[in-house]
């Protein structure tokens, strides 16, 4: 199933995306997509729903809103340097174990809404990423298991400001969490629908100029890997999101460097997770 979440930003309703694209409205299900859905049957009792009613349920127009595709999580937790070539695009080295960070969940808006350059910002940047969502707690999970604890995957743009994450004392969660800085979607695939997640091709264009084009065949640390390892630091609730990273090709790693501006057009997708795309607007 793909999952959707539609309509204006805090009022979003439950929708799916058919086989066929068409958008449907799935608030007579009578649930969200939050923590109490994932972490219970509610796969299990959407998909009944579903193959009883999807097909003469309401359409969402094509013009409607979509909002990011899960209910506010716990937490995001992201993993850096995840790919050779972006750790060393980075001048950083592939760590020996996973380098861990969060970001705050106020930063979650839907996959095509405006991105917002914080007040103070000269270096706004993109990360193109393959999300995890979680099904169900994990904690101490060993990494031969983990796959029963993903619900699915959701596309990600892991929006940073290098100069508040590298040069403003500490930790990079400071240009990680802006608001608007976690674009989500356009739909959560359950687990099922993705042959084989370490073998998608993920991408990511500003103004319509190439920037990433990567797989995830190149990630260091692969999904039961990550979710494993981050169990045994947290416990990782469900509907929580664990973005794993992303390949080259980011703005801090060229020369010349040019960071993202008020007007430009960022547009990014993966394999099997659709394609977002959010324009740049300037704080005001
Ligand atoms: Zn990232």
């Amino acid at each position: 199933m793909k999952l959707i979440r539609f309509g204006p930003p805090g009022a979003e309703r439950p929708g799916l995306q058919l086989e066929n694209g068409r958008r449907v409205d799935a608030s007579a299900f009578g649930a969200d997509y939050d923590e109490v859905f994932f972490g219970g049957d509610g796969l299990e009792r959407l998909a009944r729903w579903a193959s009883d009613n999807a097909e003469r349920a309401p359409t969402v127009a094509a013009d409607t809103r979509l909002g990011p595709p899960l209910r506010r999580p716990s937490k995001i937790v992201c993993v850096g340097l995840n790919y050779r070539d972006h750790a060393r695009e980075s001048g950083m080295t592939v760590p020996p174990e996973p380098v861990i960070f969060m970001k705050a969940t106020s930063a979650i808006v839907g996959p095509n809404d405006d991105v917002i350059i914080p007040r103070g910002s000269t270096k706004t940047d993109w990360e193109v990423e393959l999300a995890i969502v979680i099904g169900k707690r994990a904690s101490y999970v060993a990494e031969r298991d983990a796959m029963e604890y993903v619900a699915g995957y959701v596309l990600h743009n892991d929006y940073s400001e290098r100069h508040f994450q590298l040069e403003r004392a500490g930790q990079w969660v400071k240009g990680k969490s802006c608001d608007t800085f976690a674009p989500l979607g356009p739909f959560i695939a359950t687990k099922d629908e993705i042959a084989d997640v370490h073998d998608l091709r993920l991408w990511l264009t500003v103004n319509d100029e190439a920037k990433q084009d990567g797989t995830t065949r190149d990630l260091v640390f692969n999904v039961p890997m990550l979710v494993s390892y981050i169990s045994h630091f947290m416990t990782l609730c469900s509907g929580d999101v664990i973005s794993t990273g992303t390949p080259a090709g980011v703005a801090s790693g060229h020369a010349p460097v040019r960071f993202l501006h008020e007007g430009d057009v960022v547009e990014l997708g993966i394999d099997g997770l659709g394609h977002s795309r959010q324009r740049l607007r300037a704080w005001a």
